[in-house]
Parts: C-alpha cells; structure tokens; sequence
C-alpha cells in the first residue's frame, strides 16, 4: 500500500527548494541535491515519486530549473520516451535534474541531443492535442 501523505508532505517542500534556487537563496546543485534526496525518501518510505514532484512538474522546468511563465506549456519527458520507445540513461539524467517535465525550450534541446530523424513540430502538436502536457500555474 501507498504512503500517500509522504509525496504530499514533500511536494510544498520541493516547491520551496525550487524559489530558494531560484532567488539564488541557495545553488542550483544545492537545489537539485536536496531535491534528489527528497524524492528518494519519498520512494524509501513507500511512497509515490509523482506525488511529490507534481508541484515542480507544474511550474518549473526539469531541465533547466526555469519558472515557467503562467499558462505555458511543460512536456512530459518520460510520457514522450514511452511513446518512441528509447531509453538513453545518461540523456535523460542530464535533463532531469529538478523534475521530469521541460518547457518547450528544453523538450526541444532534448529531442534534438537525440541523434534522430524526428519530426519536433508533429511531436510537440500531438503532446498538446492529448493533453498530457502540464500548464504552468
Ligand atoms: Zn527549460
């Protein structure tokens, strides 16, 4: 069974870590430290990871730590991984640093580092069509 009150607990928490990295309160690797070890005890203690990341994945960028501006978009970077089938460990880990969403910027610069013969536009236009981005609060 799912401890659902630690994701919750550390979702505000996280959120703070990212305003702190953001006033330039405390570092960006601090920021992405903290919020590592946050997530993991997160998962030692059964909880759900997408309980606690939810708040991040709604107003900051995975990537590159951004605020995004209210109403914009942040993409899904595993929903996206899911749906080519590709898994490159090391890619993903250097742009997931603070969440798993990217504003566009970011998805774009990812998809890109990929190597492959993808059609950006169409991927970008069927993540907002099915609506599995997230909208920035
Ligand atoms: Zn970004």
């Amino acid at each position: 069974m799912s401890n659902h009150m630690i994701g919750y607990s550390m979702a505000p928490l996280i959120r703070y870590v990212m305003e702190l990295k953001e006033k330039k309160e405390i570092s960006d690797n601090a920021a992405a430290s903290l919020i590592k070890e946050m997530i993991s005890t997160v998962g030692e203690n059964d909880g759900n990871k997408y309980e606690a990341t939810e708040e991040v994945n709604t107003s900051f960028c995975g990537n590159c730590g951004i605020h995004v501006p209210k109403g914009k978009p942040l993409f899904d970077l595993y929903d996206f991984l899911d749906e080519i089938d590709c898994y490159n460990e090391r890619l993903i880990q250097s742009y997931t640093r603070y969440g798993t969403f990217l504003c566009e910027d970011c998805f774009r610069k990812f998809i890109a580092a990929l190597n492959k013969d993808f059609d950006i536009e169409s991927e970008i236009k069927r993540q907002v069509e099915d609506g599995i981005i997230n909208i920035s609060r």
